[in-house]
């Protein structure tokens, strides 16, 4: 933060003015990159519920997951006064922000809105669930939203952007647990309603393409992804093909309870 001059034209008029006493600071990032409408969909919602401040990667991170850069500095770009394009990853856009472009500890990190779904598997390839993922763990409630691709034609961010706006402010009032984030999905046609899902699953059949360049080189291209979801009833992919807008509660903690006692005795004995 740059030191207040307290004689300032500008600090005297704010000293006038009744401030609130808890003018919400919302955090938002994205996986598609700054310019991606869907991430001035999710500005314009939240803008009248508080501060804003935005810091987005300045490409396309789509399937960054929740990579953390290491092995370079971040450059940061000030496009205007709470705006930030970073050369980096949703992660790092979240973390810098808190740490650095913020001033104080945001209330509500969002992340989104991405382009297309982001359920069942796919979840841990998104950069745009690894926002919300970052705010989470740094103890900050956080709502990742996806909107699904129409059949055709450009997404409508109308429905997905109302929808966020509407959980920011239940968050803002009655917060969220602690490490834990909401993803939600909004179908691209008008939502049945709203069901709560968990992570599903999905059979992966994911395509490395094969093609040639100039010089006569093979190069490949992860670009069809083919996935048939189970058949999960509580599901979120399920809901999304229903039509519904789904919401999961997602949390950091990978460990499969399940599997504790059983591989407690399946150890025994290996050394
Ligand atoms: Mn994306």
């Amino acid at each position: 933060m740059l030191p207040r001059d307290p004689d300032s034209a500008a600090s005297k008029a704010n000293a006038e003015r009744p401030v609130p006493a808890s003018r919400p600071l919302i955090l938002i990032t994205n996986d598609d990159g700054y310019d991606a409408p869907g991430l001035q969909a999710l500005i314009g919602s939240v803008a009248a519920l508080g501060r804003v401040v935005v810091s987005a990667p300045d490409r396309e991170q789509s399937g960054a997951s929740h990579a953390l850069t290491l092995d370079r500095p971040l450059r940061v770009q000030t496009v205007a006064e709470d705006r930030y394009r970073i050369d980096g990853t949703p992660t790092d856009c979240v973390h810098l922000a808190v740490d650095r472009l913020c001033g104080r500890l945001p209330d509500l990190v969002l992340s989104g809105i991405n382009r297309g779904l982001n359920v069942g598997d796919d979840v841990t390839y998104s950069g745009t669930v690894a926002g919300a993922l970052e705010g989470a763990l740094l103890r900050i409630p956080a709502i990742a939203v996806s909107a699904a691709l129409p059949p055709e034609g450009p997404i409508d961010y109308t429905q997905a952007a109302r929808i966020a706006c509407r959980l920011s402010e239940r968050i803002l009032a009655d917060g969220l647990t602690r490490g834990t984030l909401l993803n939600v999905n909004v179908p691209a046609g008008p939502a049945k309603g709203i069901r709560v899902t968990r992570q599903g699953t999905r059979e992966y059949r994911a395509t490395a393409v094969e093609r040639t360049d100039p010089a006569g080189r093979p190069y490949y291209w992860i670009a069809d992804i083919d996935m048939t979801p189970t058949g999960e009833p509580d599901g979120d992919h399920t809901a999304a093909a229903d039509g519904f807008i789904s919401i999961s509660p997602l949390h950091t903690n990978m460990t499969h309870e399940r599997s504790l006692e059983s591989l407690a005795h399946w150890v025994e004995g290996l050394l």
